[in-house]
């Protein structure tokens, strides 16, 4: 292999999304969406947007994406120069990992953890140190008190669904004036508290949310960033360096729609809290461990049973879920909270699938 070849693998070591199965109607587990659907009124903004016709589409959207930073400001209670915004939250981390990191010192993250950022450390050429969760796979803040670039921590956690107190949150951020610490809270809405609540007091804290999961658009791609407005004019530097209209004309407009409907959100989100309790308590009743979740999913793993395996056996039933072949973790499998019907198939499979103990 040439020299410019290996180095490029070496880099390059794309994350590998979960899979979207071709069958018609999957138990779709997998990739922790939401199973409820948009707000009614996103469709209804789409359509009003369209107008019947394509040719709104011929126009450029508005590259300051002004209106979605308004609705955003507005449910997060912040001013419209601390929120940024991005085609995802996955292009938001990628901006900050572009810019805001600095590249002296290693950045720090756990070693069980959203497998992107390894990804955008190796593509970005950014040092990175991973920190060994504890035996129970919570994350021991006090462990991030070495010299560092820069700090990311997903909270709740991926895949493992734990989550952070405010107050081990803010213990980090006391701990580490000079690095740029995120917060990536894609699950947040599921049981653990925001750090916005944070970012008056933290000018080096940046919080990532999403609309993929609690507001069910994971289709349109949106994310965002709020932080200190310092920190987000330095983010939308990254980005106008990159991509002037990295939100389309749809996502902006029915994001805005989604913000708007909290009746929705607080209902489907609750929901989904409840079937996870009810899927928590039928997993372990079948001999699984189940760790903590504030997530839109478990994670979980039986004492007596292989894990790929059980993952194989759900898929030839068209149930899909994930497995992870990483250190650690390989013993599990992390469940997406779906509908009640859903969880039962999924459970009704289960039984047929593990040992239970008599
Ligand atoms: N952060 C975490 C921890 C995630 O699990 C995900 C979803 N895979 C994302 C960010 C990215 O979400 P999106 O790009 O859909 O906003």
């Amino acid at each position: 292999m040439s020299r410019f070849w290996s180095d490029i693998v070496h880099r390059l070591s794309p994350y590998t999304p979960g899979e979207q199965p071709a069958v018609a109607h999957p138990v779709k587990l997998n990739t922790n969406e939401n199973p409820y659907g948009p707000s009614p009124r996103v469709l209804a903004a789409l359509s009003a947007e369209l107008g019947g016709q394509a040719d709104t589409l011929r126009r450029y959207p508005d590259p300051t994406s002004r209106a979605l930073h308004e609705a955003i400001a507005q449910r997060m209670g912040v001013h419209t120069e601390q929120v940024f915004v991005g085609n995802g939250s996955d292009e938001v981390l990628a901006h900050i990992f572009q810019g805001l990191l600095r590249h002296a010192e290693p950045i720090l993250f756990p070693d069980v953890t959203y497998s992107f950022y390894p990804t955008y450390a190796r593509l970005f050429e950014v040092q990175f140190t991973t920190i060994a969760l504890e035996s129970d796979f919570s994350i021991d803040v006090d462990a991030y008190r070495r010299p560092n670039g820069g700090i990311l921590i997903a909270n709740p956690n991926a895949p493992t669904g734990r989550a952070l107190t405010l107050a081990q949150i803010e213990r980090l951020l006391v701990a580490n004036p000079d690095s740029v610490v995120v917060i990536d809270e894609a699950y947040v809405d599921f049981g653990a508290e925001s750090a916005i609540a944070l970012i008056d007091r933290f000018p080096q804290l940046l919080v990532v949310q999403t609309l993929s999961k609690s507001r069910s658009l994971a289709g349109l791609r949106v994310g965002f960033a709020i932080g200190h407005r310092d920190l987000i004019e330095a983010l939308t530097r990254v980005k106008d360096s990159f991509n002037s209209y990295p939100i389309d004309r749809l996502a902006q407009v029915g994001a805005v729609a989604a913000l708007d409907d909290v009746e929705w959100f607080d209902k489907t989100r609750h929901a989904v809290i409840a079937t996870r309790e009810t899927l928590t308590a039928d997993l372990q009743a079948l001999g699984f461990e189940v760790l903590p979740s504030a997530a839109n999913f478990v994670f979980a793993r039986h004492p007596d049973e292989d894990a790929a395996a059980l993952a194989q056996a759900l898929r030839e039933r068209e149930i899909f879920v994930r497995h992870f072949r990483l250190p650690r973790i390989e013993q599990f499998l992390r469940i997406s909270v779906g509908t009640d019907a859903e969880c039962k198939a999924l459970i009704d499979a289960l039984k047929t699938l593990v040992k239970v103990a008599s």
